[in-house]
């Protein structure tokens, strides 16, 4: 059984100074971490708490909503303006994880979870990512719902987080802070394709800490959809969604965003179909054809073909619910 020191951080400062120390790892709701320090996928020799260290704010306000890393999933959901403002939010994350956990899991947590792939999650597997150099037994095994976007040879393992895939089609932003600086970083950039590194999953480095998310006002917002193909109806990760966010002006697709979750390492941004779709009118064909786009650059391994169809179709349901 793994043992771990535990200290809850009294603030921002308070963590990530605890943060900066070797062997340290943040728990927030600990829906994710938990089961990962049991099952030794990751190891930690003492855990920073941070659900003291700040107020779980939201505030909403004419640039757009800033949402704190450390509120908890139902209270992100449950906000009235940012419910009504930027429905797409909400409904991403009830689409996630179950009313237990989310009353429990925070918006920080949820960026920051790992990989659903069971070989990551076995004590008993190998997997490159929790041990480099072991080896990628999905490639040749299990891999119904891993990527075909931008896998490598040493990983194809996909993430997991339906939020981070809405606030990539609403060109979401977070706060990074550390014992040293704070940064700003586009939701995209926090999210790595696994290369030859697939240990490491985000460009966070240790002791970073997401203090807030930031999310603009934008026409974008207003007609947006998300939409998740799962083998059951709740308490399921994607096996294909998409987060669609349309402009449309003078009867044409004045700007799009479209964000595939379930299909690779980070939220992947389906620019071929956006960049079809933007000055064209938008109707059932023009879905169609743009829904067709979303696969290009894909490679599925035999036990993930079918998300060649459902992607397109995907597509195609998120921008008809946009619209
Ligand atoms: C049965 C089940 C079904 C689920 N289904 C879905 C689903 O469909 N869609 C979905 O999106 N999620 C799903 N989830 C995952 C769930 O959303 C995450 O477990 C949860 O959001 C993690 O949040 P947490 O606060 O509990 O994180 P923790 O478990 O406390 O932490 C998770 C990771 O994030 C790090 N971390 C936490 N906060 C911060 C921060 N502020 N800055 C930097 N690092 C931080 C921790 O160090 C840790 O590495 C499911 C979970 C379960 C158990």
């Amino acid at each position: 059984v793994p043992t771990f020191s535990y200290a809850r951080a009294v603030d921002v400062e308070d963590a990530v100074r605890r943060g900066s120390r070797p062997g340290v790892a943040y728990i927030a709701g600990g829906t994710d971490i938990l089961n990962l320090l049991r099952d030794e996928a990751v190891t930690a020799s003492s855990l920073v708490d941070l659900r003291s260290a700040a107020p779980a704010r939201i505030a909403v306000n004419g640039a757009g909503a800033t949402i704190s890393a450390f509120a908890t999933m139902r209270e992100v959901a449950d906000h009235p303006a940012l419910g009504e403002q930027w429905p797409m939010l909400r409904a991403a994350l009830l689409s996630g994880a179950s009313a237990q956990v989310r009353n429990m899991a925070t918006i920080g947590g949820n960026l920051m979870q790992r990989t659903r792939c069971w070989y990551f999650r076995d004590p008993g597997s190998p997997c490159n990512k929790k041990r480099p150099g072991s080896g990628c037994p999905a490639r040749e095994g299990e891999h119904r719902w891993h990527s075909v976007f931008g896998a490598s040879e040493h990983c194809v393992a996909v993430h997991p987080s339906d939020l981070a895939v809405a606030l990539a089609a609403l060109d979401g932003r977070i706060t990074v802070r550390n014992a040293v600086a704070e940064r700003t970083l586009g939701i995209e950039e926090i999210y790595r394709t696994p290369g030859d590194e697939p240990e490491r999953d985000t460009t966070l480095g240790p002791g970073d800490l997401i203090v807030d998310v930031f999310v603009p006002r934008t026409a974008l917002a207003a007609s947006s959809s998300y939409v998740k193909v799962r083998d059951r109806a709740s308490f399921e990760f994607a096996l294909v969604s998409c987060a669609a966010a349309l402009s449309i002006a003078d009867g044409q697709v004045s700007d799009v965003r479209i964000a595939l979750g379930g299909v690779a390492a980070l939220p992947w941004r389906a620019r071929a179909a956006e960049d079809y779709l933007r000055g064209r009118r938008p109707t059932a064909e023009s879905f169609t054809a743009c829904g067709a786009r979303g696969t290009d650059g894909a490679q599925a391994l035999p036990g993930n073909r079918f998300k060649m169809d459902l992607i397109p179709a995907v597509i195609m349901r998120a921008l008809e619910r946009a619209k």
